[in-house]
């Protein structure tokens, strides 16, 4: 039998829950601050909602999914990313009201891409992304990427980079590709074979190849800037400018080219410079104002960004960083002398969880010594000791594990008197 868990996956447990919880709970009030309501969608969507949205000639769609065909011979795949399940439901559910647009959505799930592991890069990881679908609006691209600036500022990083591109629409990207395979093809013999692959494929995607020689070639080559038609200039120079106004700091990087091919217009990515640089990337996103139609549904833009929860927490964790958590909750040890009466200690244990605190029992029951010594290991608040004396008295004597005080409690007023020595609700 197998022991082990399947490579590029992780058993998340521990304080690395407490770390994960703690970005949730900050990403979820910036949701609930931004106005974004949540959405969620299968693991698994039939495998062309992902082949035709992310692109046939993307690494993902040709190496990375992990697609399987069930019982009744349908070809299901893993999501590998949020946006193409996100924009099939809301086509699906008819959840676009013209009256109140853009729809605000945001997601928190796992996704699936078959690739090699390595420290940041796993074959299941958490995402957590945002869509706003209906509006083309340039306030919303600023919107959306002061949103994931926001969402790591707040965490508390520093070192972080906001790179910014537009890929354009259709028409200037038709002529951007023309000339980027003219220089492409003059440096032929220097790319990969699988950049040689892609040169005829559909030559932006040696932008995202893993081999830095590639992507440095390709970064030499003609700009996609150069190739903006009016309409897409003026929209990128709008978002620019609400971003300066917002005192949003950015760069502009020319060859940002994001892996999936439905991309259009503004797009951007969070790097940390704390990070190594293959997997430095914190969380992107950009417009795709074509993949509603796309799905046969409205011809409405769209635009959102996806973040990378369990690189967050890794970066958290390699600057030292400490999680604050939520709320202080007093967190309660029950410590009963063995053969005790169970209803009297069980009650107590109910009046307290009843009033919101974290309460748990000492099952060992075995000595009062090492019951404490667990308590104070578990990081809990106080011990709550009852034996025969405190049974027959109708007290609970009450040990506060920092400094070892010690009280005798009523058990009538319990709660109240808790709250009084330790100051907490
Ligand atoms: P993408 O959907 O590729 O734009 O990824 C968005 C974010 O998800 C990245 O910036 C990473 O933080 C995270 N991410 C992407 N792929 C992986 C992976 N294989 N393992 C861990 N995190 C990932």
């Amino acid at each position: 039998m197998a022991v082990n868990s399947p490579r590029g996956t992780s058993d998340i447990f521990g304080q690395d829950i407490f770390y994960r919880d703690f970005v949730i709970d900050r990403v979820r009030e910036l949701f609930k601050i931004f106005n974004f309501e949540e959405i969620i969608t299968p693991a698994f969507e039939y495998t062309e909602v992902f082949s035709r949205s992310i692109g046939e000639a993307t690494d993902i769609v040709k190496k990375e999914m992990y697609t399987f065909c069930d019982r009744k011979g349908r070809s299901l795949t893993l999501r590998p990313e949020g946006t193409a399940a996100v924009v099939r439901a809301v086509i699906e559910k008819k959840m676009l009201d013209s009256k109140s647009l853009p729809l605000r959505l945001f997601y928190i799930g796992n996704m699936f891409r078959y690739e090699r592991p390595q420290k940041g890069r796993m074959r299941e990881f958490w995402q957590v992304g945002v869509e706003a679908l209906g509006r083309k609006d340039p306030l919303i691209d600023a919107e959306i990427i002061w949103l994931l600036n926001e969402i790591f500022t707040r965490i508390g990083f520093r070192n972080l980079v906001l790179n910014i591109n537009s890929m354009g629409c259709g028409k200037c990207r038709e002529k951007y590709t023309e000339k980027l395979k003219e220089y492409l093809g003059e440096v032929f013999n220097s790319l990969c074979t699988d950049c040689q692959r892609r040169f005829a494929e559909n030559p932006l995607r040696i932008f995202d190849c893993k081999i830095d020689n590639c992507r440095k070639i390709a970064a030499k080559g003609p700009k996609i800037s150069d190739f903006l038609c009016g309409e897409c200039s003026d929209h990128f120079m709008e978002v620019r400018s609400a971003l300066t106004g917002l005192s949003i700091r950015y760069t502009i990087a020319d060859d940002l080219v994001r892996g999936f091919d439905y991309y259009t217009g503004t797009i951007f990515e969070i790097n940390s410079k704390d990070l190594e640089s293959a997997q430095n990337a914190l969380g992107g996103g950009g417009r795709y104002d074509n993949l509603l139609s796309e799905f046969g549904g409205p011809d409405m833009p769209a635009i959102g960004f996806a973040l990378g929860l369990d690189r967050t927490v890794m970066l958290m964790k390699e600057l030292g960083m400490q999680y604050i958590p939520a709320e202080k909750r007093l967190k309660i040890y029950i410590l009963p002398a063995a053969g005790l009466d169970k209803p009297y200690f069980i009650n107590i244990l109910k009046v307290l969880r009843d009033a919101g605190m974290t309460c748990d029992i000492d099952y060992g029951m075995n000595s009062i010594g090492a019951g404490i010594k667990r308590a104070s290991k578990k990081g809990f608040d106080l011990a709550l000791i009852i034996g025969e004396d405190e049974i027959e008295k109708g007290t609970v004597a009450v040990k506060e594990l920092k400094s070892y005080r010690q009280y005798d409690l009523g058990c009538k007023d319990v709660v109240e008197k808790i709250m009084e020595i330790t100051g907490v609700k």
